[in-house]
Order: C-alpha cells, then structure tokens, then sequence
C-alpha cells in the first residue's frame, strides 16, 4: 500500500494569482498592509505566509495570533470572489486527473492531499478546475499545522486513524513543485517525487534529490512508474 498525496498550488493547478490576491487583500484588512511584495508564497502554508509576511512588518506574534483566525475567513471570502472573476484563469495541469483515476484503480494506492493551502481554500481551488475534493481521501492541509514539515505525520496518522492503514514512512510519496515539497517529508523517510510546472525548474528542483523529478504530469504512465518505484 503506498499513499499518494499531491499538493495543490503549482501541481495540480495554477490559480492565476486568485490565492496571493485574496491574502494581500485580508492581510491588508487585518494589518494595514499586504507586507513585502517580493516574499515568495510558493512550498509555504498559508498561516507561515500570514506570519512571515506581518513579522516583516514589525508585528508581535500574539497580534498575529489574535488575528489568524478571522484573517483566514476574510481571505476564503476574498478567494472566493477571486476564483469567481471573470479577470482569473484558473488552469489545471495536463494529466492531472489522468493519474488521479490511474491511481483510484489501483487497489494498493490511495490518494490524499499534501497541501499549505487551509481546507477550506483547497476546496474551492480544487472546485474551480473540476476537481471533486472527495476524491482525495487522506489529506493534511495547511490549516492542520503552520510548518509544511509536520503536515506528512498528520497524513500518516489519519490514514491509521481514518481508514485503518498503517502506512510506513517510506510508502508515503509526496508530489509538489517546490524544495519545501520534496524535504517536508523527510523526517519520516516519505519519497517525493517534484514537478516543474510552478516556479521551479527540472534543474532546480533536482538540486534538492528529490527521489524523480517531471517537466509536468502529462506522462502517466511515466509517473505511475516512478511512483512503483518509489
Ligand atoms: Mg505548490
């Protein structure tokens, strides 16, 4: 049995910027400011995004605390709304739901989420390009823990908990874009596999020895070797 779990920004979807734009915009409420516009968002969960971004600014941790919460309801809002404009095109990446189904067939896979976006905001990116979040099935997200390194330990423990699998470390195999992807499953000796179609490229993903690394998704059954293999 192994466990796949995709991240989302970046692997299976490109959301146009919809994700940055409702953060600046509820940070901005919450703050005042919207914070350094050069920081970088990609590999980040969306609470350390919040964190960085108003440390920069001078603010205390427990202002930052004392705000997270309705700062993370006005940014679904304004997600929504960003997703919805007609201005936002929302792309999911070639193969995607290919391996998603080539995966659901197989009896010894199942697939879950790995992901810094909180739930509530990787349900509506998944929505806008078609993607039922049902379909994933052992999940941790964003709103599970602050640091991305934490959040394959909570995938393996709901696995156990939520479907009776004892997945060991090393049968986890994380997909995603960015370093942050391939080194936050380390600690339990899960495999990630790294895709180029964020930011990164094949050279600079490879930097970081992730166990195969694809120019995209298309090549499924490429994909779904590299997973065998992993
Ligand atoms: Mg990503």
């Amino acid at each position: 049995m192994k466990l796949v779990l995709f991240d989302i920004d970046g692997t299976i979807l490109w959301s146009d910027g919809a994700g940055r734009r409702a953060m600046q915009r509820a940070l901005t409420n919450a703050f005042g400011t919207s914070g350094n516009a050069s920081y970088r968002y990609d590999g980040k969960t969306d609470m350390q995004i919040v964190r960085d971004l108003m440390r920069m600014e001078g603010i205390a941790d427990a202002l930052i605390d004392a705000r997270m919460n309705a700062l993370l309801d006005e940014y679904v809002e304004a997600l929504h709304e960003e997703l919805r404009s007609r201005e936002t095109h929302v792309e999911r990446f070639n193969g995607v739901v290919e391996l998603i189904e080539a995966l659901e067939a197989r009896p010894d896979r199942r697939v879950g989420l790995l992901t810094g976006n909180i739930e509530v905001g990787a349900g509506a990116k998944l929505r806008a390009v078609g993607l039922d979040p049902a379909r994933f099935i052992v999940n941790a997200f964003g709103s599970d823990h602050e640091v991305r390194g934490e959040l394959p330990a909570i995938a393996q423990r709901r696995a156990r908990e939520e479907l009776g699998l004892h997945v060991e470390g090393d049968a986890i195999v994380i997909i995603g874009d960015t370093p942050a992807d391939i080194d936050c499953g380390r600690s339990i000796g899960a495999r990630a596999i790294a895709v180029a179609t964020g930011r990164y490229s094949v050279e600079e993903l490879a930097e970081h020895s992730p166990f195969a690394v694809f120019p995209n998704l298309a090549d499924t059954d490429a994909v779904m070797r590299a997973i065998d293999a992993a």
